[in-house]
C-alpha cells in the first residue's frame, strides 16, 4: 500500500498552519458534512480514528460490564480491543469462507441473552450483507466496522447510507488518509450530537463556538467524556482526499481486474472478488492458496525474494496472545483464511509490468 497524496495535500495543509487555528475548527466541520453527504448518512462526527469511533460507538448504545459484543475474530484487533474498552467481553464469530465476513448464520450462532450489540465488519472493503445479518438477530443493535470500505457499495447504495452507527478509518493503510483519523457516522443528528460531545470531553459546546461568539460563554461538562478529536490540519488533508476517492476506488477495481485475469494463470489461489450483494473497493486484494500449496510463509519469502512485497493476510484476534486467555473459540474458516492467505501489492501507480511479475512471482512460489 502506498498513499495517493499530492501538492494539493500539502497546499491545504499549510494554510491550516497559517490560519493561526490548527485544532478542531472550520475544516473538521465541513470535512464531516462533505463526508456525510458522499456515504448518505444524516451525520458524521469526525474522530481521532476509527478504534475511538467504535469505542464511541459502543459507549452510546450503553455497552459496559457484563455485557457481552459479537465481533469476527478476523478483523484487525481494534474491532475486538473497542469492546474491551467498555468493560465488556468480546464473543467471536466466525466468518464466511468466500467473503471474509460475518453471516447471518454465523453471528446467530454465538448469541447468548447477554449479548449486547454486534460489529459487523466490512473486512478489506468486501462489504458485509448487513440486512441479512439483521434478519437473523432479532432487535440487537449493530454498528458497522467500515475502516476499510469508504467507496464500497451495498445494494446499490454507498456502505454507510443510512445506517445507524458506523465507524470509519484514514489510516495511510486506508483508501484516503489524514495520517490518522476517523469518523463515526449516523442515522440520527441527536445521536451525533451527543457523539461530538462526547468526543470533547463531554463539554456543552466546542471551543471554535466559544471561539467564534461575541460575549463570554462558559461551557458545561455534561457527562464524562473523551478527548478523541481530529484537528483542522487533518481535516484539511481529509477534504482533499476525499475528492480523490472516486478515482482511487476506479483504479483500484482496474488493477483488481489485471490480478484476476493474471491470476486465471496459477490454478488453485483463489482471489477476492465481489460478492453478490455489492461491490468492494479492493482496499485489501487478499488470495488464498490452495491445499497442497506450500505453507503461506514460505510463499511470502518466495515473493519477498523476487522483491514482492506482500503481507500475511487478514489476521484473527483469538489467535493473538491478548485474547488467547478467553477459550478457544471454534472458528474453522477463520482459522483457514488467515493461515492460506496473503494480500498482494495495490496501489494507484501500480503498473502492468509490476503486477505481471508478482504474480509469476507467485506462481514459482506456490509451486516450490
Ligand atoms: C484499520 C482498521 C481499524 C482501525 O482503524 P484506525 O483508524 O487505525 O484506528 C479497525 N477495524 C478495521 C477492520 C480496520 O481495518
Amino acid at each position: 500500500m502506498r498513499p495517493l497524496l499530492g501538492e494539493e495535500e500539502a497546499a491545504a495543509v499549510a494554510e491550516v498552519v497559517r490560519s493561526g487555528w490548527v485544532a478542531q475548527g472550520p475544516r473538521v466541520a465541513e470535512f464531516e458534512g462533505r463526508f456525510a453527504e458522499r456515504v448518505q448518512a444524516a451525520d458524521a462526527v469526525a474522530v481521532s480514528s476509527c478504534t475511538t469511533g467504535l469505542h464511541l460507538a459502543l459507549h452510546v448504545l450503553g455497552v459496559g460490564p457484563g455485557d457481552e459484543v459479537v465481533v469476527p475474530s478476523f478483523s484487525f484487533i481494534a474491532t475486538a480491543n473497542a469492546v474491551r474498552y467498555c468493560g465488556a467481553t468480546p464473543v467471536f464469530a466466525d466468518v464466511d469462507p468466500t467473503t471474509g465476513n460475518v453471516t447471518g448464520a454465523t453471528v446467530k450462532a454465538v448469541l447468548t441473552p447477554a449479548t449486547k450489540a454486534v460489529i459487523v465488519v466490512h473486512q478489506g472493503g468486501v462489504p458485509a450483507d448487513v440486512a441479512e445479518v439483521r434478519a437473523s438477530i432479532g432487535d440487537v443493535p449493530v454498528v458497522e466496522d467500515a475502516a476499510c470500505a469508504a467507496g464500497s457499495t451495498l445494494h446499490g447504495a454507498p456502505v454507510g447510507a443510512g445506517v445507524h452507527l458506523a465507524a470509519w478509518s484514514f489510516h495511510p493503510r486506508k483508501l484516503i488518509t489524514t495520517g490518522e483519523g476517523g469518523m463515526v457516522t449516523t442515522d440520527d443528528p441527536e445521536l451525533g450530537a451527543r457523539l461530538r460531545r462526547l468526543r470533547e470531553h463531554g463539554m456543552s459546546m466546542s471551543a471554535a463556538q466559544r471561539h467564534a461568539a461575541k460575549g463570554p460563554v462558559l461551557e458545561d461538562y455534561l457527562e464524562t467524556g473523551f478527548n478523541y478529536r481530529m484537528t483542522d490540519i487533518q481535516a484539511a488533508m481529509g477534504l482533499v482526499q476525499l475528492g480523490r476517492l472516486d478515482g482511487i476506488v476506479e483504479r483500484r477495481r482496474e488493477l483488481a481486474a489485471r490480478y484476476h485475469e493474471l491470476l486465471a494463470e496459477v490454478p488453485g489461489v483463489r482471489a477476492v472478488t465481489d460478492p453478490a450483494h455489492g461491490t468492494t473497493n479492493y482496499q485489501s486484494f487478499w488470495v488464498l492458496l490452495g491445499d497442497g500449496m506450500p505453507e503461506r510463509n514460505a510463499v511470502l519469502a518466495g515473493l519477498a525474494e523476487a522483491g514482492v512485497s506482500a503481507r500475511r493476510g487478514i489476521m484473527a484476534a483469538h489467535l493473538e496472545p491478548a485474547y488467547a486467555g478467553d477459550g478457544a473459540p471454534e472458528l474453522p474458516v477463520t482459522e483457514h483464511l488467515t493461515a492460506r492467505s496473503l494480500i498482494l501489492p495495490v496501489h494507484h501507480d501500480l503498473t502492468e509490468d509490476e503486477q505481471q511479475h508478482v504474480v509469476r512471482s507467485l506462481a514459482v512460489a506456490v509451486r516450490a
